[in-house]
């Protein structure tokens, strides 16, 4: 029997993933069936250049939930590397530190219609370009337009609809609203464990 010469096919989910959801891992499952991807990497963010504003979980609840979410998963890793490295997290220094632990491997890096649409504002796009494949996925409410990447660098890909955000799930714990089915089980019992999201409570004047 002959070994496969072809290269390693990497995939890269980057994400604030605060909380991880269905919504991540139907999309990363899907691209990974696509294009027989051998592992797909999931990459927690430290600071997200576009989230300056807002307040964010930190990293180790963060990067937690994403190992419960995916253990069960034989083909999903999570990786450290923009938590390690800190600072505002940016793809094209995540594309770096991963294509330096596996080298020679095929990069495609995974992201929504949304996250997309903006990504020729992202530092050092073009070289984003020469260092991976980019696939879109659909995402409900958001259009899967023509993100300017170079044709040859993309696909897009349609995933299953899944209408879930984290915000949205954040909203839904502060309001004491369930988020089973939304996010993996462990994820649930991780986030009421920790107390996460509470904060995000109505007024107490919404009671009146
Ligand atoms: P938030 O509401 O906090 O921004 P989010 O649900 O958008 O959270 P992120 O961690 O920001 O999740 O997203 C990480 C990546 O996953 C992005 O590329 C985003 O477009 C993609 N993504 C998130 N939710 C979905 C979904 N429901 N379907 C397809 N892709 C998704
Ligand atoms: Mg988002």
């Amino acid at each position: 029997m002959t070994l496969s010469a072809r290269p390693l096919r990497i995939g890269i989910m980057g994400g604030t993933f605060d909380p991880i959801h269905h919504g991540h891992l139907v999309a990363a499952s899907e691209v990974q069936n696509v294009f027989a991807l051998d592992e797909v990497i999931f990459v927690p963010t430290w600071a997200q250049p576009f989230k300056k504003e807002r307040k964010v979980s930190p990293a180790e609840h963060r990067y937690l939930m994403t190992v419960i979410a995916t253990a069960s998963n034989p083909r999903f890793t999570v990786s450290r590397v923009d938590i390690d490295r800190g600072g505002t997290t940016y793809t094209i220094d995540t594309l770096h530190d991963i294509a330096a632990e596996y080298p020679g491997a095929e990069l495609y890096f995974i992201t929504g219609a949304d996250a997309l649409a903006q990504i020729l504002t992202w530092k050092d796009s073009e070289e984003i370009f020469d260092l991976a494949h980019l696939v879109g996925v659909t995402r409900p409410g958001h259009v899967l337009s023509d993100s300017g990447v170079p044709r040859d660098r993309i696909s897009l890909v349609e995933v299953p609809a899944m209408a879930i955000s984290s915000t949205d799930c954040r909203q839904r714990v502060g309001e004491g609203a369930p988020v089973w089915y939304l996010v993996p089980d462990g994820v649930v019992q991780y986030i009421r464990k920790y107390g996460l999201y509470r904060m995000a409570l109505r007024p107490a004047s919404a009671t009146s």
